[in-house]
């Protein structure tokens, strides 16, 4: 150990998450802590439900933040809707959508599966088929797989569940702050997102939000919660009802989710969606022409993370290893069945920005280039016609 403290090198955060945290974000965690029943404290809290609010689209009185990281999150929503015996559905289609369906068995849900091809969005008919007429109390799906770089239509997810007589659970973990997430407009009943991807705050707090009808469901169990940390009912005593002691929430990580919410809000959801929109075609734009192939199909791309696939002959960890140490530049490999085969590219929340898209391109060519991948076009002036055309 140094005498100096502890350092760590300076990045540039361009995976899958976490993204780069803004100074004003940075300064608000560093608060000096106060209690969890402060007054303050409880103040805040009311501020980031409403702001929460607005960034998700919805009027629903049950959000909040766990203190927890995305998964928490999404046990949260899992826990408190499943009980035991239950039909849960859930669609598969990449890395999160295989920890929905773990997750819903530990709860003790009887899990019909449905697995589609890694890099395309799950097909409702094939999940219709699946469920063979039968009674589904849960559907269960991801909006934003982080895993593949593909986004989720909800809109036919939430017709299939009314046919089936299902609620509607989506994660939306990589989605909020990035592109509209629609709760109210879906009428969807339990959505889980993070703090750390697309609201650009440090891991550590999880936005949930649960429909009037999910509540009144929760109400209706037969049995308690197995979890008591994630107990929907408790974490709204102490959020929204008597504000008693529950659990110490950490007053550095509302203050820090609290500047980060504000900055969304203060940059306009619209303004801040058509940010991701013009960086990932600008990005896209840049990786096509140097010749490199991606993952996902135009109509079904996210824009706050992009895909792309490893030429033949390229080092995954070579390429990442130089980004890093020559650029400090970090991006993600892939997972799963897609490991050594894509690389994930994260333009999220306030890391999608012109400055983050050429130099990302910049980098990586010359770490092809180390690899003996020579680019066919200019990627960087593609991106810059990109911006010129938008
Ligand atoms: C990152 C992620 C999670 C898990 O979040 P953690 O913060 O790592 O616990 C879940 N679902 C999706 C789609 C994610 O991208």
């Amino acid at each position: 150990m140094s005498q100096a403290g502890f350092t760590a090198p300076l990045r540039v955060l361009l995976g899958p998450g976490p993204s780069d945290v803004a100074p004003s974000v940075l300064r608000a965690l560093s608060t000096p802590t106060f209690g969890h029943l402060d007054p303050r404290l409880v103040a805040a809290l009311d501020e980031l439900r409403a702001m929460l609010r607005t960034i998700c689209a919805t009027q629903n009185e049950a959000t909040l933040a766990v203190s927890g990281t995305g998964t928490s999150a999404m046990e949260c929503a899992l826990v408190n809707l499943i009980e035991p015996g239950q039909v849960v559905l859930v669609a598969v289609h990449g890395y999160f959508g295989a920890r929905i369906a773990e997750i819903a068995e530990r709860c003790g849900a009887s899990v019909i599966r449905v697995e589609g091809a890694w890099g395309r969005a799950s097909d409702p008919e094939r999940l219709r088929a699946a469920a063979h007429g039968q009674h589904v109390d849960l559907l269960a799906l991801v909006h934003a797989e982080t895993s593949t770089g593909v986004v989720q239509d909800l809109a036919p997810m939430r017709k299939l569940a009314d046919e089936l007589g299902a609620m509607l659970a989506v994660d939306a973990v990589t989605s909020v702050g990035c592109m509209p997430v629609g709760i109210d407009a879906n009428r969807v009943d339990a959505l889980w997102s993070c703090s750390q991807k697309g609201l650009s705050c440090t891991p550590g707090l999880s936005p949930v939000s649960f429909s009037p009808r999910a509540l009144e469901r929760i109400a209706k169990r037969t049995r308690k919660v197995q979890s008591f940390y994630l107990d929907l009912q408790l974490l709204l005593d102490f959020w929204g009802g008597a504000h008693g002691y529950h659990h110490t929430i950490s007053s550095n990580l509302v203050c820090g989710l609290h500047e980060a919410a504000r900055l969304v809000i203060e940059e306009g959801l619209e303004a801040r969606f058509a940010r991701h929109r013009t960086q990932a075609r600008a990005l896209a734009a840049g990786l096509r022409e140097f010749g490199l192939e991606l993952l996902v199909p135009e109509a079904e791309r996210l824009p706050q993370l992009t895909t792309v696939l490893i030429p033949d002959g390229v080092a995954d960890a070579q390429v990442r290893g130089r980004l890093l140490d020559e650029f400090g530049i970090e991006i993600g490999g892939g997972l799963g069945p897609l490991k050594g085969r894509i690389w994930r590219i994260g333009l999220m929340g306030g890391g999608a920005t012109r400055r983050n898209v050429l130099t990302c391109l910049a980098a990586l060519k010359v770490a092809l280039a180390a690899e003996g991948f020579r680019v066919v076009g200019d990627g960087l002036e593609a991106a810059r016609a990109s911006y010129a055309a938008s």
